[in-house]
């Protein structure tokens, strides 16, 4: 994301890796502390890149290499088991993480699907020029510019003041 003027990466080591999944909702391997959990930066790092660039293609309509995409995909390892929980049965998805990739995977699969099935007239860039974060415009509208009023929004807005201030200042 940028920060001001500068392009922070918010992905600096495994624990950031571990961190996002979480906050995004996808599922977090618990590793035992014996075992030294796999190296995941670089391999997340990787397929960010790759899904940003199948979505910009995406967006202008054209073909994107998913091959690495693809490569995560593969990794996934899961299997359904039934479950006995709160006096019924349940099926539940037993997820091995075994790699980084398979740890990574139900991304891959979510960017997948998103590249698949969404209608990418709502997928949009944000409009701040210096900004390069993506977004899903579920606005009834469909007229959501920003990827955050907060921050991009706002500061379109202030940019916009100012400009106003300057040509009524420059005309008088
Ligand atoms: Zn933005």
């Amino acid at each position: 994301m940028r920060v001001r003027e500068d392009l922070v990466d918010l992905l600096q080591s495994n624990e950031d890796v571990l961190r996002w999944l979480k906050q995004a909702g996808f599922p977090v391997p618990a590793f035992s502390r014996k075992a030294k959990p796999p190296a995941l930066l670089g391999s997340a790092r990787c397929l960010r890149e790759n899904i940003r660039r199948l979505l910009e293609k995406r967006k202008l309509g054209k073909r994107g290499d998913p091959a690495i995409l693809n490569r995560f995909l593969m990794a996934d390892r899961n299997y359904a088991q039934l479950m006995w929980r709160k006096s019924r049965f349940t099926i539940e998805t037993v997820r091995l993480h075994e790699t980084a990739e398979s740890i990574l995977a139900p991304i891959a699969e979510a960017a997948a699907d998103l590249l698949t099935n969404a209608n990418f007239e709502l997928v949009k860039r944000c409009e701040a020029r210096t900004c390069v974060s993506w977004f899903c415009d579920r606005t009834r509208s469909h007229r959501r510019r920003w990827c955050s009023i907060e921050t991009c929004g706002n500061r379109h807005k202030v940019a916009a003041y100012r400009k106003r201030l300057r040509d009524h200042s420059s005309r008088r």
